[in-house]
């Protein structure tokens, strides 16, 4: 660093251009705000993206992923099966029903749970099973699909990192019956806040789309406009859950940008993993031959013997030379609620726990310039070089 200090290089930033500017001014002028014709538009936009027959726009993948364990009918006392190396929203959520997490262990090589991580944990009481495609690399879905249908499990799918992933040709959204999608901000396309629920099926459509608005019958939003009427019925006991046209209006112009999106995040991961291949000191993520990953997350595997301290040091380290970094992720069993309310403990999943405590993800995102991507690649050469054994 020879002129002071270099600017620092995020963990994420969002590639927001002038067309989300304009979409998000156009919304606002038109004088509505909450779900309406961008909604619609975003929907039809989407399904036909990932190849679904309906999908259903909320405000996040935690509301989805809820709307869809309600559709399938999981209530209290049930169990369902999901990784304990995933994010806090795939767990909490089946505990919004009375219902109980089983976290299963992940694969060491796709970090993903399969089926023969799930089988030993199916009962009489479980009614679903939540693979989550983590960092972008689908789960291996035909031999989960065939325990689910074996056992009558609902498979519901955890895509907030899988937009534009694919299982054996066909994009994720268009494999299972109910596959949840996140738009937070740090997420392949971003809305703000916001999530999708993509399906094949009418009636959990239905459901889902009458669950999402406090369970009022018909086109509900609807009822404000024009062609609306001002008469509505409760059918059921829902949930306040739909996208706002301000970030619908995001998400149009997201989606349109989308491919070019993952082109660039495949590029620079092909450029961090030519790079980081030969080094002794980490290991880098595989794409399973079943299908492409979706590159959101970049996770590189430290190898711990050959390095002289531990992972918590390599992001300090790389911290200083202004890259961001995160770990990806603490796994569901060692948190404290889960620990006092399910008996979890450490040394349960030891393939979860071994992939955390050497994971290090790099900053894998389209804003990225080439001199971004050297720079990061040149602090993880300079950082596992001056730290190794
Ligand atoms: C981000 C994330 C979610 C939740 O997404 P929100 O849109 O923030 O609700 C769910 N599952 C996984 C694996 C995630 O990373």
């Amino acid at each position: 660093m020879q002129n002071g200090q270099q600017q620092k290089i995020p963990f994420h930033l969002p590639s927001i251009g002038e067309e989300e500017i304009a979409e998000v001014v156009e919304v606002l002028r038109s004088g509505w705000l909450t779900t309406g014709p961008k909604v619609r538009q975003f929907e039809e936009a989407f399904a036909a993206y990932v190849g679904a027959k309906h999908a259903i726009a909320v405000n996040s993948c935690t509301a989805a992923l809820h709307l869809a364990l309600d559709a399938v009918g999981v209530g209290a006392g049930d169990e369902v099966i999901l990784p304990t190396y995933t994010f806090a929203a795939t767990g909490e959520v089946v505990t919004y029903l009375g219902a109980r997490p089983v976290l299963a262990d992940c694969r060491p090589d796709t970090f993903n749970i399969d089926a023969a991580t799930v089988a030993p944990l199916i009962t009489p009481k479980t009614k679903a099973i939540i693979p989550v495609h983590i960092a972008g690399q689908a789960c291996d879905m035909d031999p989960i699909m065939e325990l689910a249908r074996e056992h009558h499990l609902h498979v519901i799918e955890d895509a907030a990192h899988a937009l534009h992933a694919t299982y054996k040709g066909k994009m994720i959204g268009a494999i299972g019956d109910l596959t949840a999608f996140s738009f937070y901000a740090t997420k392949p396309i971003t809305t703000g806040e916001g999530g999708m629920i993509a399906t094949m099926r009418d009636d959990h459509a239905a459901r889902m789309k009458r669950m999402s608005l406090h369970g009022l019958s018909g086109d509900a939003w609807n009822r404000y406009s024009d062609k609306g009427h001002w008469y509505y019925e409760i059918l059921d006991f829902g949930f306040k859950y739909n996208l706002t046209d301000l970030a619908a209006a995001l998400g149009i112009q997201q989606l349109r940008r989308s491919d070019d999106f993952y082109k660039r995040r495949r590029e620079i991961a092909r450029m961090y993993s030519e790079s980081f291949s030969g080094l002794e000191t980490c290991v880098i993520p595989q794409e399973a031959d079943y299908g492409t990953h979706a590159w959101h997350l970049y996770i590189l595997q430290l190898n711990l013997p050959a390095l002289a301290s531990g992972r918590d040091e390599v992001i300090r380290s790389l911290g200083e030379k202004g890259i961001g970094t995160s770990v990806h992720f603490i796994p569901l069993h060692l948190h404290p609620v889960y620990q006092r309310s399910f008996g979890y403990h450490q040394g349960a999943f030891p393939n979860a726990e071994h992939i955390f405590e050497r994971a290090v993800s790099l900053p894998i995102y389209p804003a990225m310039t080439n001199a971004d991507i050297g720079r990061v690649i040149e602090s993880v050469h300079d950082t596992l070089h001056t730290l190794r054994r």
